[in-house]
């Protein structure tokens, strides 16, 4: 199982972090050893001062394929969940100024909760599914598909140029603007549209 991740993939959070819009998708991918599931607790590692939420629609990848045509990319999957993109924002930076993959910053133990799937048949348009992350109990991040700069049908048909999907691999879509910092004690809730979803404790 693979998890693929989307950067910059809203134009209000690039702009918020002060990067350009890209002109292709920017793809990363955390070990399967980052995955957190069925509401275990998120344990705030000591590497970092400055870890992130970046809330994110997550879909889940159907059957296996590589060079897929953006037309038949809809074809791959079927089910939706939110997920939070964990993020060490201070190494992140550190990385990012001296021009060094940022794989520790984004991919360590436990940076990837992921939320109950849904079946895409039972949401809205796929370009029409708000998400909202609440930080106990107070919304810090709201997002539309709507705004996706590269929508999910181009995302996976461009990783399938570099990468064979399989069934079961999740893609992280991408966070709107809001992302912030996150401490111990914090609750972190997901919603799909009016549908709780995810719940992450900080500990
Ligand atoms: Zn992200």
């Amino acid at each position: 199982m693979k998890i693929f991740c989307i950067g910059r993939n809203y134009a209000q959070h690039a702009k918020e972090l002060g990067n350009a819009i890209p002109d292709e998708p920017i793809i990363f991918a955390k070990p399967p050893t980052a995955l957190l599931k069925d509401g275990a607790p998120f344990y705030h590692p000591d590497f970092s001062d400055d870890i992130h939420h970046e809330a994110e629609i997550v879909v889940r990848i159907a059957k296996n394929g590589k060079h897929i045509d953006p037309k038949f990319a809809h074809k791959y999957y079927d089910h939706l969940t939110i997920g939070i993109d964990f993020t060490a924002r201070d190494l992140q930076s550190r990385l990012k100024t001296k021009g060094h993959p940022w794989e520790i910053a984004k991919g360590f133990d436990g940076s990837a909760p992921i939320g109950q799937f849904v079946a895409l048949s039972t949401l809205p348009a796929v370009n029409n599914i708000g998400f909202t992350l609440l930080k106990n109990g107070q919304p810090v991040q709201n997002g539309n598909t709507a705004n996706l700069l590269f929508d999910f049908d181009t995302i996976i048909s461009y990783i399938s140029k570099f990468f064979t999907i399989q069934q079961g691999d999740l893609i992280f879509t991408g966070t709107p603007e809001g992302v912030g910092r996150v401490q111990i004690g914090d609750v972190l809730e997901g919603f799909i549209g009016e549908q709780k979803l995810l719940h992450c404790e900080v500990k």
